[in-house]
């Protein structure tokens, strides 16, 4: 059994406690997981503060960026690694995984490290009215400790595109993963070692959130800065714990994301862009599409062509390479989705595909596998259409005007991603601007570059990370004022 213990000041060390991380392709147990209590979450905040007055910070922009890019080379000459660390308490597809995680994680600590050697600083030659002139400068300073909290989803990804500009920064971090995949944040910490980055500068805790290491990070005086992401009720939890002592956060939080398809659209292209954005990793994508709203004259033909794209995926064992789609996280996120999938049939949906539990045999089933599901029927006052249930499932509705479809896409509490699908590229720009979110996609969906920015406005978050956008949160400004 593979043991997973913090990572502090440049030492595994052993937790408070333990727990097992049940993998949810059969429900084994695939690793004992050390839970960091009080002391260690201390140790570790006390060692980045150390991290922040030692070599580190002497270290110039272009040897930091310079260790980013060999930390994203020993990434990828340890793909196989991360990528069973993923795959294990995932369950995701390989391909998808290989693909998507760890392809995403080496690129972020590269993109971060062109960021921050290219970044430059704000200046201005003053004037003032009485006469004085003045060269004024700012200058980035790292922010200090930031904590670091990421849910299971993409686990890699989303902990490496803020460890990333973190750490390019010059901040030294206390990284908490999920405890439902607390693997693959542990070969990171390893690779950190491997490439020298010093000790103190990357620290790792183990644990869940309320009453446990989370809460102790969020609360702890040493922390400078908080970032986030997961769910917009934790978000909240987060801001109540950071709120006395006053500490900056970024939050990248939930979505309830529109597409809106058009009767113009190209249809082949967008019902496999629909596919795509509603089913990706079992739909646990915060930009998945959860509400599909389409032009009435094409309604029938696009509920078609995505039930006949749902029937096509082939759920099944993540290394096999014919697999399009894993299990859901764990049985108790499988249980919240159920109860969607209840309530909607009691409201009066209509299943077009789905609905259930599948039968999946062989070994699997002790998995939370969940049927891919489509509903008709629905409309933006059911729960189903108002809440993220975070799994393989969307409603489609049918509208008939662009100024209608623009309404309903926009009437929810979240403003995470929309995608618009649309031959017109008049009505592609128009109608991508009138989406009150963070990432407006046209003809596609999370294609993304990593300098422009991301987030999400609403209960989908606080802020934006992203090219400039992370250095201005990593960092805390000093305006230098010379008098000429
Ligand atoms: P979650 O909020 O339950 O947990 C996320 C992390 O926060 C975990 O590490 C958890 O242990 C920790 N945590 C929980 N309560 C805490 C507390 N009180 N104090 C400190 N830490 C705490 O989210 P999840 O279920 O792991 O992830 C799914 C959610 O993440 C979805 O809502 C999804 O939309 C969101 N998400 C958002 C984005 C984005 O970029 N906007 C990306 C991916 C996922």
């Amino acid at each position: 059994m593979q043991e997973l213990r913090n990572f502090v000041d440049g030492q595994f060390v052993d937790g408070s406690a333990e727990f097992d991380k049940v993998g949810p392709v059969d429900g084994s147990v695939v690793a004992r997981v050390h839970e960091a209590g009080a002391m260690v979450v201390d140790r570790a905040v006390r060692s980045a503060q150390r991290a922040l007055e030692g070599p580190w910070a002497s270290l110039s922009v272009n040897d930091r960026a310079q260790l980013l890019r060999r930390l994203a080379d020993r990434i990828d000459e340890r793909a196989e690694d991360l990528l069973a660390a993923e795959i294990g308490d995932t369950g995701k597809p390989e391909a998808l995984a290989r693909r998507l995680d760890v392809a995403r994680a080496a690129q972020n600590f590269r993109a971060f490290a062109d960021v921050v050697a290219a970044a430059g600083l704000d200046s201005f030659l003053t004037e003032t009215a009485d006469g004085q002139r003045a060269l004024n400068y700012a200058l980035r300073r790292p922010i200090g400790v930031v904590a670091v909290i990421v849910p299971w989803n993409l686990p890699l990804l989303l902990l490496t595109w803020k460890v990333a500009p973190a750490l390019a920064c010059g901040n030294a971090v206390v990284v908490k993963p999920s405890e439902e995949t607390p693997s693959s944040a542990t070969v990171l910490a390893e690779i950190i070692a491997e490439v020298g980055i010093p000790d103190g500068v990357f620290n790792l805790v183990h644990g869940f959130g309320p009453g446990s290491t989370g809460e102790l990070l969020t609360t702890h005086p040493g922390i400078d800065a908080v970032t986030f992401t997961g769910e917009s009720r934790t978000g909240a939890a987060i801001m109540r714990a950071v709120a006395p002592r006053v500490r900056p956060v970024s939050f990248e939080l939930g979505g309830k994301n529109a597409a809106v398809v058009f009767d113009d659209a190209d249809l082949d292209r967008t019902v496999a862009g629909l596919a795509r954005s509603v089913f990706t990793n079992t739909g646990q994508v915060c930009l998945c599409t959860e509400r599909v709203y389409v032009q009435r004259g094409i309604y029938d033909e696009v509920v078609a062509g995505l039930v006949e794209r749902a029937e096509q995926l082939r759920l099944g064992d993540p290394r096999d390479p014919a697999t399009t789609t894993g299990p859901l996280i764990s049985h108790a996120h499988r249980e919240k989705v159920l109860s969607y999938l209840a309530m909607a049939e009691d409201q009066g949906a209509k299943v077009a595909v789905g609905g259930g539990i599948p039968a999946m045999g062989a070994g699997l089933e002790g998995g939370s596998w969940i049927q891919p599901t489509l509903w008709t029927g629905v409309d933006n006052s059911m729960p189903v259409m108002r809440e993220e249930i975070f799994g393989p499932v969307a409603g489609l509705v049918p509208f008939d005007t662009e100024a209608e479809a623009i309404r309903l896409a926009n009437d929810t509490d979240y403003g995470l991603a929309a995608a618009v699908w649309t031959q017109d590229i008049d009505r592609g720009h128009r109608v991508a601007a009138s989406m009150k979110v963070g990432m407006s996609w046209v003809n596609t969906w999370y294609l993304r570059d990593l300098r422009s920015p991301f987030g999400g406005s609403a209960l989908s978050g606080i802020g934006r990370e992203g090219g400039h956008h992370s250095l201005d949160f990593y960092t805390s400004p000093t305006n230098v004022c010379v008098a000429l």
